[in-house]
């Protein structure tokens, strides 16, 4: 089947979601696709049991005044809310309070980009899930792009928002040259990886207040209580992130392997009998930038309209990343 659209967008994680949300409300025809089953991309949320897990994005920061002024407006419409001003680093000294607010979504962040999702389909864009492409390449002026399925979605515009690596790519695939001194750039962005664990508890185990504890230099960097959040309150989830380059040197380790060492991490927050009821692990292979790009966005040169953006351009996590969907669509309403 073929699709057609006046822009289209490669990822429906925030980046993408926000870039649709101000090109939709501008009259413009878009269409988001996405090899997930859900949109959201790494703003994750897995069933567990009678549970629920944030498995991506666990919460984010607000730094500029753009962001807090969306913020604001999520908060009114009870979409996220504020879950702390810090963590415990696991010490008997308690959270380390910044005064700083963390934010997180009511439900999971998934809930978060599945309610963007929902108002950009009554406003008119068109979302495609489970729809991986493979390719893209220049087509009358404009773009086209081929799924697994075989089907074929065309437009005169393109946003490519998934990881850097994987949108060059796709771009590969479809023999589209970009100028040297772009690529060039684009191919020195990097992104770590997280190893993430869920695990699904019955009985004694307490973390400290706020129900989270980081320790960046740890290997097992993150545990979280979903229930203590409160979005699980049928059961109680622990979240485990295991820190960049713990998670890189055990990537290749079978589930069974990784899950005994959040096993082992889950002890240390026992005070009492509890009961293992389930394990799973996922694993991020681009899930933070190391290496950014220096701009909110790049545009192609001397190529039919082309833009790449997300969390690797110019600022990371959430906050980078509705940045970085807003400037491209700020960019071609301008244009
Ligand atoms: C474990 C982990 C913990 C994190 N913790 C935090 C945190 O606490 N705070 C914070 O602010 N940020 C955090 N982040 C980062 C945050 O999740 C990201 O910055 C943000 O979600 C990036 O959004 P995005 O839209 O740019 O990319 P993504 O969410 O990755 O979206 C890109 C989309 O492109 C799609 N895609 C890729 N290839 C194809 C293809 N061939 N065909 C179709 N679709 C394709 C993918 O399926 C994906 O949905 C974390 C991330 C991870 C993984």
């Amino acid at each position: 089947m073929n699709h057609q659209s006046d822009i289209l967008i490669v990822g429906a994680g925030i980046t993408g979601l926000m870039a649709a949300q101000a090109l939709t409300q501008a009259g413009r025809q878009v269409a988001l696709v996405d090899k997930g089953r859900s949109v959201g991309g790494r703003l994750a949320t897995r069933r567990i049991g009678p549970g629920l897990a944030d498995h991506g994005a666990q919460f984010f920061t607000v730094r500029t005044p753009a962001f807090a002024s969306q913020v604001q407006q999520w908060e009114a419409a009870r979409l996220v809310f504020r879950w702390a001003t810090g963590w415990s680093d696991g010490s008997i000294a308690g959270p380390v309070v910044d005064g700083h607010p963390r934010y997180a979504a009511r439900g999971g962040m998934n809930h978060l980009a599945k309610t963007l999702a929902a108002e950009l389909t009554a406003a008119g864009a068109s979302i495609h899930l489970d729809v991986k492409l493979t390719a893209i390449s220049a087509h009358e002026g404009g773009w086209r792009a081929d799924a697994e399925q075989g089907d074929v979605y065309t437009a005169a515009t393109l946003i490519l928002t998934a990881p850097v690596p994987q949108a060059l790519a796709l771009l590969d695939a479809g023999a589209v040259v970009l100028q040297p001194g772009q690529r060039a750039a684009l191919e020195t962005v990097r992104y770590a990886p997280c190893l993430c664990g869920m695990a699904w508890v019955e009985g004694a185990v307490q973390l400290p207040e706020p129900g989270a504890v980081q320790k960046q230099d740890a290997p097992i960097a993150w545990v979280a209580d979903n229930r203590r959040k409160g979005i699980s309150p049928a059961a109680q989830v622990i979240t485990f992130h295991g820190n960049p380059v713990w998670s890189a040197a055990h990537y290749n380790d079978s589930d069974e392997q990784v899950g005994m060492s959040f096993t082992e991490e889950l002890k240390r927050w026992a005070f009492g009998p509890y009961e293992l009821r389930e394990m799973q692990v996922k694993r991020w292979r681009y899930a933070l930038p190391t290496t950014l790009y220096p701009q909110p966005f790049l545009r192609g040169a001397d190529l039919p309209p082309l833009y790449f953006g997300g969390d690797a351009f110019a600022t990371p996590r959430i906050e980078g990343a509705v940045s970085s969907g807003l400037a491209i669509a700020a960019d071609i309403n301008g244009a």
